[in-house]
Formats: structure tokens, sequence, C-alpha cells
């Protein structure tokens, strides 16, 4: 209790200290939302949380600056008073005994994340199960980088009666089990022999605690379900399947520190979209590693005479030409290999994928003979073809020796040596 009220009293020293504006103090706008100002909060008070950085008071401080900054702005009331009179507003507002009191920033902190508000490295707190889930981006967005954001539904710790389950903020050790959760109960065997059971407690059911008014909003259970949007930031040619984590951002509960969120990124199915950019080429590359792969389609005319050209519109819209003079011949399903067409080259700990490099683009060229022709057509390529079949005649089941009719295979007619 000494130690929460010391740490109380230089938290407020603290703030009449560092007067730096809450808004500055948190990274947002004015007019930022109540969403925008949690977020502010549960990526900052993580950041700078003693647990993470032992031994630093410029980090402790400002975890404590955060958590004066969110519990100054987070309420409608003080919010207003701060917009309007500042930090000396928001003193004479709690000095005159403002309905709501500060919080101490570790149990602010156990409010967002569940336990005692610490990370628990050492201090043998329970972490709870981390929560995996799967995120699926176009082709595209590995491509180009993008910062994108992804709902998940989680367990939160209820706000309305910041996890205490009551509606009040009362809650009583059980009178029942005196608030072990279990009882022990006495059964007589046979006259003077007794056996002692331990039995569930039932009035709280093992918790030890009850409720009388229990939180209309979570129904006394502390918790609710919720949906959370986080950001997700893709870098350029980031692998499928990569894992990005959130530490701490898996269900939350006041019985253990929240466990960490896992995204597996994940490449979705290539879509015909309705914007210009969702209908390249690019859109349908398929991927392997740091190569990507294309097929292009020749006529006859084009893979045996040469002379054409393709654009190929690439994943962020640049051309990537390929063409033949005349009497380059491309053979069937032949694949050219163009360099630095491929993904960018993730490097996992390089800012903005410094010094791009790119893997391959291999296209694989298929060839399709038409299967109808104008008459007058056929006739002339016919021409062509006898005039020369009949100059150069070249039989090649002669050239390979193959005879002219079946090959009669030999009856039984003798004994082979086994
Ligand atoms: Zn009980
Ligand atoms: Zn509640």
């Amino acid at each position: 209790m000494l130690l929460r009220l010391l740490l109380f009293v230089g938290f407020l020293a603290l703030g009449v200290l560092s007067a730096e504006d809450f808004y500055k103090l948190l990274g947002l706008k004015k007019d930022a939302s109540d969403r925008e100002i949690k977020k502010a909060y549960r990526t900052l008070s993580k950041k700078f949380h003693p647990d993470k950085n032992p031994g630093d008071q410029s980090s402790h401080d400002k975890f404590v600056a955060v958590a004066e900054a969110y519990d100054g702005l987070s309420d409608e009331e003080t919010r207003k008073i701060y917009d309007q009179y500042g930090h000396e507003g928001i003193k004479q507002h709690q000095q005159g005994g403002g309905p709501r009191q500060q919080h101490d920033p570790f149990d602010l902190f156990s409010r967002f994340f569940g336990g005692s508000g610490h990370f628990g490295h050492g201090g043998g707190e329970r972490k709870g199960p981390n929560m995996e889930v799967r995120v699926a981006v176009p082709l595209r967005d590995f491509y180009n980088g993008r910062k994108t954001e992804f709902t998940v539904e989680k367990q939160a710790i209820c706000s309305a009666c910041e996890g205490s389950g009551s509606e009040d903020g009362h809650v009583e050790t059980c009178d029942v089990c005196g608030g072990r959760g279990v009882r022990i109960q006495r059964q007589q065997l046979a006259p003077g022999l007794f056996q002692q059971v331990q039995t569930h407690c039932d009035k709280c059911h093992g918790k030890g605690k009850t409720i009388k008014h229990p939180c209309p909003v979570c129904g006394g259970s502390r918790v609710i379900r919720e949906p959370e949007t986080h950001e997700l930031v893709i870098e350029k040619g980031m692998p499928q399947g990569v894992r990005i984590s959130y530490e701490n951002e898996a269900d939350e509960s006041p019985d253990f520190v929240a466990g960490d969120l896992i995204v597996h990124l994940q490449e979705s199915d290539p879509q015909y979209g309705q914007r210009d950019h969702e209908r390249t080429d690019g859109t349908f590359f398929r991927r392997r590693g740091k190569d990507l792969f294309w097929r292009e389609v020749l006529s006859l005319r084009e893979a045996w005479m040469g002379d054409w050209t393709r654009n190929i519109t690439h994943l962020d819209g640049h051309i990537v030409q390929l063409h033949r003079k005349r009497g380059e011949v491309v053979q069937p399903n032949s694949v050219e290999i163009v360099a630095d067409e491929g993904m960018p080259v993730w490097h996992e700990h390089l800012e903005n994928n410094a010094g791009e490099q790119f893997g391959a683009l291999h296209v694989e060229y298929v060839i399709v003979l038409p299967d109808q022709m104008e008459k007058a057509m056929e006739k002339d390529f016919w021409g062509v073809w006898e005039k020369y079949r009949k100059k150069h005649t070249v039989s090649l089941d002669k050239e390979n020796g193959r005879p002219e009719g079946p090959i009669v295979m030999p009856t039984d007619d003798g004994h082979d040596e086994l």
C-alpha cells in the first residue's frame, strides 16, 4: 500500500514537472478519436514499460506520463477541461475532488493487458495463450508493400467495470469458503470415522469472490468479446506465410497477462478487380520465393516468323516489354528469364528494403495454332508447303529406320535356357 502511495505521489509530482502536451505525448492530433487514444496508449505503454527497459529512468517517466495523458484524454469531461485549460485545469479539477480518480499507471496497464500490470519477466506472472490468425492479401501488396488494417475479434477486459465484474466496483470475499474457492467437508463414513473431502464452493463457483451488483455490460464475467483493429505493415517482398507478432494483443483476462497475437500473412487468390490497377497482368503472376512466373500466348506466325511486341503490365503498373525481331523463332513452352522483374528481395532487418534487389520473371511461351482459316488462305499455305515439300523431300520415318509394315513377333519355338 505504501509503495502504491509513493508511486502515486511520484506520479502526481511528475505530472506537474513534465507538462508535455498530452496529444503530443501520445502522438495524436487534437481531434483524435477515442479509438485512436486507446490505440496510442496500448502501443506506447508497452514500449515504455519499465519491465522492458530495466533501469532506464526516462522510459519509466515516459510510461507514467503516457498513463497520465491517457487518463486525461480518455474521459470526456477531463478532456474538455484539458483542451480549454491545459494541465493547470486538470490539476485544479482533481484537487476540487473531481468524480474520477487518476489511475496508478501499473493498474491502468493491467486494465488493458491483464495480470498485475507487469510483463512478468521473472515475476512468475502467467501469460495467456497466443492467438494465431491468417490474413490474406493480394500478390500486389507483397510486391509494392502496403500499410493496411485488419480486425480480429477477441476477449477483452470489460472497460465498464475495469475488469472487476462489479457495477459499483465492490467485490466481496465469499463468506462460504472464505475466498479460497473450495470447502472442506467432513463426511462420516462409520460411527467415529470421518473423511475430509474438498469440494468446489458452489456459492462463488470456485472464484472465492462474490459480486452483489454484477456489471451490466459483461454480466459479471469481467470480460467481453469485441473486435479490435490493428495496423498491418506489409513490407516489400515479405515471404508468403511470414509471421508478424503483436505483443500482448491476444485474448485478455484479469487473471493473466495477454499472450501475443500472431498473424500469418498469406497470399489471396488473384481476382479481376474493379479498378485499373487491379486488372494488370501482374495480378495473375504466380510467385515462388523471389521469382515470378507468367505465361504469354503467341500466334503461330509470331512464334515462327518473329516481328512482334508484347507489353506486360507489372504489379506496380510499369511495363515489361517482350519482343522478337523478324526471323527470331520462339519454341513452344520455351522460357524466357527476364532479370530483375521478379519479387523484391526482402531484407528482414533493413528499412525500406534498402538496396532493392529483385528476383527474375520467368515467361513461358505458349503457341496457339489456328484451327480455322479462310479458304483462300488455306489454299495459299498449302501451295507453299507443297512447293517446298517436293523440293526437299524428307521422310522422318526412313531417317529413323522405321519399318514399312508391322513386325511379326517370333513364336515360342525353342527352349530358352533358364
Ligand atoms: Zn466461495
Ligand atoms: Zn463489466
